[in-house]
């Protein structure tokens, strides 16, 4: 499997996603802290984990 990299909307980092990285698996930025999560694969991309459970309808 290929190694996946993404950048952190954050601080602009590469993150390395480790193989077997799956779709809105929930990672930290290593540079910054920031909890990102993985919304797509081929190519990575990760966004904003969302911090509060809150219900926005659908
Ligand atoms: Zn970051």
């Amino acid at each position: 499997m290929p190694v996946h990299t993404a950048e952190c909307p954050e601080c602009a980092a590469t993150l390395t996603l480790p193989a077997g990285t799956v779709l809105n698996e929930l990672i930290s930025c290593k540079d910054c802290g920031t909890e990102l999560e993985v919304v797509a694969l081929n190519p990575a991309q990760v966004d904003y984990a969302p911090e509060v459970e809150e219900d926005w309808g659908e």
